[in-house]
């Protein structure tokens, strides 16, 4: 498709985006499409996008950190390369890849130690503050494109740079979970909390898993969680004490908030550990400090990955450690797929085809 130039009545090549352009309104428009990838660059034509709560939402809570309308959404997604800039080796035309979100420096002591999710001088993070992924073409930095190991799908990896990495951080970098140990995982049903329960089941832990209704409560018992407790029905912290023999767990997967964050402190075993990526349920609580320090607990906040963790994801994918997708929906079906995304009975994540 193409429109004019106003000013040179030459032909502008366009593109198709998915892009919010009021408070949770997205819409599928026709935008430029980028020139040739600039040095250092490669260009991915997109095929596979994860739909996040933060395409629609932004980060619940999180005010200061405001977003220019219109933007293109999509913070995770695969494709191939198309095109390869000047003075960049060890891509072909054709390759399978993922990309890292974070806009880095590349440079900075946190970068140059592999973390990347600390780089001081971040310029934005996309489909958050700058353009996201969900459109037919972009141009990337190479130093931030992964390449995609062969038989995983599009679908698949598309879950590698945020859920699944968020994850693969969140559970071995920060609590360092290790075999044997018990986990609990709140909101198992989320695509974060299933991604969590299967990378702790495949090292050999005991998974108790909460979740929202019973039908999903079936769902996560069958991805293997050993337990699985119904907060609806069900004080969680109660049943946990009571399958762990009154001890507790080893480590609590939060992303809740206000709503379940003293409960899980006080599933944790003495010296246990809470690793927390998110506060959908509102921004602030308060908490015993008499118990933080008698029980010796350590908290950690974990916010995205490194670029290692997309590629200790994708790894998993291969070894077949697949994500739970709940449905996936062309990009002329997306809304389809914002709908179930916000609905009660989403179990796993949305992916949107190109
Ligand atoms: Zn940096």
């Amino acid at each position: 498709m193409s429109l004019v130039d106003q000013q040179t009545a030459a032909p502008v090549h366009t593109m198709r985006a998915l892009t919010l352009v009021a408070d949770r309104k997205i819409e599928l428009l026709d935008v430029p499409a980028p020139l040739p990838p600039a040095a250092g660059e490669v260009q991915i034509g997109i095929k596979a996008i994860g739909l996040n709560h933060i395409d629609v939402w932004g980060w619940r809570g999180m005010a200061f950190a405001k977003r220019k309308l219109p933007l293109i959404v999509g913070a995770e997604a695969a494709g191939e390369i198309r095109a390869i800039g000047p003075g960049v080796s060890g891509f072909r035309v054709g390759d399978p890849v993922v990309a890292y979100g974070g806009l880095t420096c590349g440079t900075c002591k946190a970068c140059r130690e592999g973390r990347d999710n600390l780089c001081e001088n971040v310029a934005g993070i996309m489909g958050f503050h700058v353009d996201g992924f969900a459109r037919d073409l972009l141009n990337m930095p190479a130093r931030l494109v992964i390449p995609m190991p062969a038989g995983i799908s599009f679908r698949d990896a598309a879950c590698a740079p945020v859920a699944f990495s968020t994850v693969q951080h969140m559970l071995f970098d920060n609590a360092k979970l290790e075999p044997g140990e018990t986990i609990l995982v709140q909101a198992g049903g989320s695509g974060i909390g299933t991604a969590a329960i299967k990378m702790a089941k495949a090292i050999g832990c005991t998974v108790i898993a909460t979740v929202g209704d019973d039908e999903k409560a079936a769902k996560a018992k069958a991805l293997g969680a050993d337990h699985v407790i119904n907060y609806r029905t069900d004080r969680f912290e109660g049943v946990v004490r009571k399958l762990t023999g009154k001890k507790g767990v080893d480590v609590v997967f939060e992303h809740v908030g206000p709503d379940t964050f003293n409960g899980s402190l006080l599933c944790l075993k003495r010296g246990g550990r809470l690793v927390t990526c998110g506060s959908t349920s509102g921004q602030s609580t308060t908490i015993n400090l008499f118990q933080l320090y008698l029980q010796q607990y350590r908290i950690f906040g974990s916010f995205g990955a490194s670029i290692r963790n997309i590629r200790e994801s994708l790894d998993k994918m291969a070894a077949g450690l697949l994500p739970v997708i709940d449905t996936e929906v062309p990009l002329a079906d997306f809304e389809r797929g914002l709908a179930r995304l916000e609905s009660r009975q989403v179990f796993g994540k949305i992916i949107v085809l190109f």
